[in-house]
């Protein structure tokens, strides 16, 4: 497959790093953005002692501003964003009844407008050149609910709306649009929950086990080859059988 440009959102995090990664290694100029330069050049400087290389551009995916400035620098400095991983994401937890409208909104507009911000100015190219790849990150949280996270599982269930749409807009253009739904998986985010909380987690699923970054990344990397595309509208649940449903 011809090497390409992968824009990752939040590539410097857990999964994210994984998703990288997976990408370069499978020969695409793959860029992240950041919003601490110093933290994301000291992240850049370990990939690159691993034999990987990603670009890093700044941007804030929840301010629509940032993101189109951010998609035209990656356009200008790498080239058109031909594969889009919309994969940055933040946790605001706690009971709705609790919930203030900073929680609400800002899980809403990283986890979710984000999606419209970054993949509005990246669309009309795709659609030009003929060929496009989307992957949302979403959760099984977005599936099932989860008791403390009524505006992550809302975002999340979003971003099931938001790829089904585009894909049925854009499958005529050479463009596919999934959605990948890891479960609990062994990251920062993850890590945060106080262990007791997450032993009851981990008993919930079949596996065994918390997933790892690099299971989330193998998912994504599945829908981005030429031969993935008749694959469109999607959802793929990564999560050692936590949750079988669609
Ligand atoms: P991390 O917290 O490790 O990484 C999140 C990344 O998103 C960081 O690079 C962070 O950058 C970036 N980010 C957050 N807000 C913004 C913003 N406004 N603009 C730009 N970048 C931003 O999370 P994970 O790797 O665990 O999660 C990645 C995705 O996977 C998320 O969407 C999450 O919801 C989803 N997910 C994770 C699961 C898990 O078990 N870990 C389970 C299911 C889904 P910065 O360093 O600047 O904060």
């Amino acid at each position: 497959m011809e090497s390409r440009v992968a824009l990752v959102t939040g590539g410097t995090g857990g999964i994210g790093t994984a998703i990288c990664r997976k990408l370069a290694g499978m020969g695409h100029r793959v860029v992240s953005n950041y919003r601490d330069r110093a933290r994301a050049e000291a992240w850049q400087a370990a990939q690159r002692a691993a034999g990987i290389e990603v670009e890093l551009v700044p941007g804030d995916v929840a301010d629509p501003a940032s993101a189109e400035a951010m998609v035209r620098e990656i356009e200008a400095r790498v080239g058109p964003v031909d594969i889009l991983i919309n994969n940055a994401g933040i946790t605001r937890d706690t009971t709705f009844h609790r919930m203030t409208a900073t929680q609400w909104r800002e899980v809403i507009d990283t986890n979710l407008n984000s999606c419209f911000n970054v993949t509005r100015p990246v669309i009309e190219g795709m659609r030009a050149r003929g060929w496009g790849r989307i992957v949302q990150i979403s959760s099984i949280n977005g599936q099932k609910g989860q008791y403390g996270q009524a505006n992550y599982a809302a975002a999340k269930a979003g971003m099931h709306g938001f790829t089904i749409s585009l894909a049925q807009e854009n499958a005529r253009f050479g463009i596919t649009v999934n959605t990948v739904s890891p479960g609990y998986i062994a990251t920062d985010m993850v890590m945060a929950v106080p262990e007791e909380v997450r032993a009851k987690i981990v008993a919930q699923i079949p596996t065994g086990r918390l997933g790892n970054p690099e299971e989330i990344a193998y998912a994504v990397a599945f829908f981005v080859p030429d031969e993935a595309g008749w694959i469109t509208g999607t959802n793929l649940s990564a999560n050692g059988g936590h949750y079988m449903g669609w």
